[in-house]
C-alpha cells in the first residue's frame, strides 16, 4: 500500500461541482479584484469564528501578509523587537524582518511545543513592540495567560498577534483562536485547515479602528480610493476567485475538521505511551488539528522510523527540520534554545488529511507498531 503525506485532490472531490460553479460565476462576473466575494467571505468568517466580536476579518494575499499587516498596524518600526518562538514556520519570522523588526526568538514548552507564557518576561525589553503567539499544528497558546503576564509586567502597550495560520477552528474555552488578541493572522495556503487554490490569508482585528487601518494598509495605505491616509501600505488583496472557492470550503470546514479530529484520536489512542509522545493539550483547548506530529524518544528512532515507513510506502515529513534561530539567512545564530533543538531531531509528521481512509491509517499504525516492537 502507498499512503501519501497529503492528498488534496480527495479533499477537492467532494466539493468539485460547487467549486466549479463558484469559479464559473466569478469568471462570468467580470470583477476579479475588489468585488463582492471577498466582503461576503469576510462576513462569513466573522459569523463562523467571531460572531460576538466587535471587530472584523480583513482578507489579504497570504498568511505572511496577514502577519505583516498586523505588525505594521501594531506600529512596529525598524529596530523594534518582536518576540516569538523559534519553533514555527519560517513565515512567522520572515514577516518580522519584512517590517524591519528584530525577532527575539524564544524556546518552546517541552510538553506543549508552543510558547510557555511563564518564560515570556525574560524576553521583554524596552524595545519590545509586539509578541506573536503561534498556535502550532493546531494546538493553542493560552492567550489569557499571555495577557495576564503582560499586565503583571506593566507592558499592556505591547501588541499581541496570534499566528493562527495552523489553527483555524481551534477553540480555548469555546473562543476560537485568533479572535482574542488585538490581531489574529490566518493562512489559506492550500494545505491549511481552510485551503484556497493558491495563496490567501486574513487578519482578524479585534478593534474596529484597527480594522480600518488594516483595510487601508492592504490597499497601498488608502482608506478611500485615490487618497492615502497612512504610509507604509502594501498591495495585498485576496482574489475574488480564491474568495469564491473559500466560501465553499468554509461550508464544509466543520465536516472536514471532524474527520481530522477522528483521525487524530485514533493515532493518539493507538500510539501514545509506546515510546512515542504527542503535543500536550490544555484542558480548555479543543484543537482543530492541522498536522499530526509525533515525537520519538531519540533522534535515531525518528530517523529510522521515517526510513522504515518510507520503505513501506508511507510518506512522512518533518515540521520543521531547521529551527528559525539556526537559519543562516536570518543571521540570528548565537542563541541556543535547547528544547527546540532537541525537539526538531525527534518529531515526525504522519499522513493526516481529510479523505484519508481508515485502512490507510490502520496500515500506518500497524507499521509503526511493527517498528517499535523490533527497535530497541
Ligand atoms: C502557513 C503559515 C504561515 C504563512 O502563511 P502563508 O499563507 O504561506 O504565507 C504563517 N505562520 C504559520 C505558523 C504557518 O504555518
Amino acid at each position: 500500500m502507498k499512503v501519501p503525506f497529503l492528498d488534496l485532490t480527495r479533499y477537492f472531490s467532494g466539493e468539485r461541482e460547487e467549486i466549479y460553479s463558484a469559479v464559473q460565476d466569478t469568471f462570468a462576473s467580470g470583477t476579479y479584484l475588489m468585488g463582492e466575494r471577498v466582503p461576503a467571505l469576510e462576513t462569513e468568517l466573522k459569523s463562523a469564528f467571531a460572531p460576538k466580536g466587535s471587530g472584523g476579518f480583513v482578507c489579504c494575499n497570504s498568511g505572511t501578509d496577514a502577519l505583516t499587516l498586523a505588525l505594521l498596524a501594531s506600529g512596529v518600526r525598524a529596530g523594534d523587537e518582536v518576540i516569538t518562538v523559534s519553533h514555527t514556520a519560517i513565515p512567522t519570522v520572515a514577516a518580522i524582518f519584512a517590517v524591519g523588526g528584530i525577532p527575539v526568538l524564544m524556546d518552546v514548552h517541552p510538553a506543549t511545543w508552543v510558547m510557555d507564557p511563564k518564560a515570556l518576561p525574560a524576553h521583554i525589553s524596552k524595545k519590545t513592540r509586539a509578541i506573536i503567539i503561534v498556535h502550532l499544528y493546531g494546538n493553542a497558546v493560552p492567550y489569557p495567560s499571555i495577557e495576564r503576564i503582560l499586565k503583571e509586567c506593566g507592558r499592556e502597550d505591547i501588541s499581541i498577534i496570534e499566528d493562527a495560520a495552523q489553527a483555524m477552528g481551534t477553540t480555548v474555552g469555546g473562543v476560537p483562536v485568533g479572535t482574542s488578541a488585538r490581531f489574529g493572522a490566518y493562512s489559506f495556503f492550500p494545505t491549511k485547515n481552510v485551503g484556497a487554490f493558491g495563496d490567501g490569508g486574513a487578519v482578524y482585528c479585534r478593534d474596529p479602528e484597527d480594522e480600518v487601518t488594516v483595510r487601508s494598509l492592504r490597499f497601498y495605505g488608502q482608506k478611500v480610493r485615490g487618497e492615502v491616509s497612512i504610509p507604509r501600505g502594501i498591495n495585498s488583496r485576496l482574489d475574488e476567485l480564491q474568495a469564491a472557492v473559500l466560501r465553499v470550503r468554509l461550508k464544509y470546514f466543520a465536516k472536514r475538521q471532524a474527520e481530522k479530529t477522528l483521525l487524530m484520536r485514533r493515532y493518539r489512542e493507538a500510539l501514545s505511551g509506546k515510546r512515542i509522545s504527542f503535543q500536550e493539550v490544555a484542558e480548555a483547548t479543543s484543537p482543530a488539528w492541522h498536522l499530526c506530529v509525533i515525537c520519538a524518544e531519540r533522534d535515531e528512532d525518528r530517523d529510522d522510523l521515517k526510513k522504515f515507513l518510507s520503505s513501506r510506502g508511507i510518506e512522512c515529513m518533518i515540521h520543521y527540520p531547521l529551527p528559525n534561530h539556526l537559519q543562516l539567512g536570518f543571521g540570528l545564530s548565537g542563541t541556543s534554545l535547547p528544547v527546540t533543538e532537541s525537539l526538531v531531531g525527534k518529531i515526525l509528521s504522519l499522513p493526516f488529511f481529510s479523505g484519508m481512509q481508515e485502512d490507510e491509517q490502520l496500515y500506518i499504525i500497524e507499521s509503526i507498531n511493527q517498528f517499535l516492537s523490533c527497535a530497541v
